[in-house]
């Protein structure tokens, strides 16, 4: 689950890692009372979408005055930004953060993300901050500087003094940038983080080093044991029909193609999508509807699929296991029913009680392509929808 920048800040302030002063604001209304609140003589006010690249384009904007203060935030919020990261569609800015502006020295970068390679948390830092580190990794590679970090000690101030020598903080900012890295991942652990970047990390003209920017990111599957972050969720930025699925306990993402797919198991899901590609065409939604669905889910699972205007044919690939091929059945018919089915169904199911399932499709009266196989049924999605 992704956050905001003001909601991170937030966290690590909690955890002693400093950070700007700063306030969220929902409206023109509240930044400018948020900015005399501040009390500062230089603002910056920053866009909250959970996406990057919002400085370039033209999410961050310094202000001046109050005045320039209100202007900006009737200028952002309610406005479609499309940074590198959004994608063409952009995402409409409902939030500001109100900050004081920063006298920066130099921008770095600092990241603790998961080398699944290595198992290892590792920290990353680079002098090259401010840029994309993609971009610094992709070009001066040697710029990046990483330490693995052994889970039994986690963290120790030795590597955070390293890595901080490595990308040039001033000599007596060194302990300074090495604690906030400590309490950087100490963060990261105790949260349950699978990223924790902060781009740009400065040193500030009167020798501090903070953090101007925030990205956390959590493991999903840690979320129950972290009510506080839960609260930080924004519906407003998760796709509908994920929020929908994530109410049954589905596995779905939103994906741009036009075939839905309802399938079972991660691994038929994942060999769906391929196959469907293989065969030209583009799968609308990775589902996984799970190995111990019952006919209430698959029915949901299928509404999900059929709520979306992009879909123009579904493929259900379903091998019946734990997961039985009546159930599957009796969700379709149940949701089709339901909603109406105006698009072309192609099925293959095998497995478990696939006899049962076939006859409840075939007496439902749903008109229903039969698959004698994936390939089969990849190949029959595809020219229908073509
Ligand atoms: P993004 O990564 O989405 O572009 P950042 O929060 O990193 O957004 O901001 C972009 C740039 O704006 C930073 O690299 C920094 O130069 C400047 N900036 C951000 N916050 C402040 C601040 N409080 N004071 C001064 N400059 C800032
Ligand atoms: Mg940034």
């Amino acid at each position: 689950m992704n956050i905001h920048e003001y909601q991170g800040k937030e966290l690590l302030r909690k955890y002693g890692v400093a950070v700007p002063n700063g306030k969220a604001a929902f409206s023109v209304e509240e930044a400018v009372e948020a900015a005399k609140e501040l009390g500062t003589d230089v603002w910056v006010v920053k866009a909250q979408i959970h996406a990057g690249g919002r400085g370039k384009a033209g999410g961050v904007k310094i202000a001046k005055n109050l005045d320039e203060v209100r202007t900006y935030a009737e200028e952002l919020l309610g406005k479609t930004l499309v940074t590198h990261q959004t994608g063409p569609k952009g995402k409409e800015v409902k939030r500001l953060l109100i900050e004081e502006g920063c006298d920066i020295k130099k921008e770095y970068y600092v990241g603790i993300v998961l080398d699944r390679a290595a198992s290892r948390v590792v920290l990353m830092a680079s002098e090259e901050g401010g840029t994309e580190i993609e971009e610094v990794a992709a070009k001066t590679p040697e710029k990046i500087f990483k330490e693995t970090i052994d889970p039994l000690t986690g963290l120790t101030p030795f590597q955070a003094r390293r890595i901080a020598f490595h990308i040039n903080i001033p000599n007596e900012l060194v302990n300074q940038a090495a604690n906030f890295m400590l309490g950087l991942y100490k963060v990261f652990v105790e949260k349950d983080c699978s990223i924790a970047e902060i781009n740009p990390l400065v040193v500030t003209g009167d020798g501090k080093v903070m953090a101007l920017d925030a990205k956390l990111n959590f493991d999903s599957n840690a979320l129950y044991r972290h009510k506080d972050i839960l609260e930080y969720r924004d519906l407003d930025e998760e796709d509908p029909k994920e929020i929908e699925a994530s109410k049954y306990d589905l596995s779905y993402i939103s994906l741009e193609g036009n075939i839905g797919c309802m399938v079972n198991g991660a691994g038929l899901a994942m060999a769906t999508m391929d196959i469907i590609k293989y065969y030209g065409g583009e799968p609308a939604n990775f589902l996984d509807v799970g190995g111990g669905a019952t006919a209430e889910k698959v029915t949901e699972a299928f509404k999900i699929i059929l709520s979306d205007p992009n879909v123009k044919g579904i493929f259900v690939n379903i091998f019946g296991g734990i997961m039985k091929c009546d159930v599957i059945a009796t969700g379709i018919v149940e949701a089709a029913k339901e909603l109406g089915l105006q698009v072309p169904l192609v099925v293959r199911l095998e497995g478990t009680n696939v006899d049962l399932g076939k006859k409840i499709l075939n007496e439902s009266g749903l008109h229903i392509i039969a698959a004698e196989s994936m390939a089969d049924g990849a190949q029959k999605i595809v020219e229908q929808v073509g």
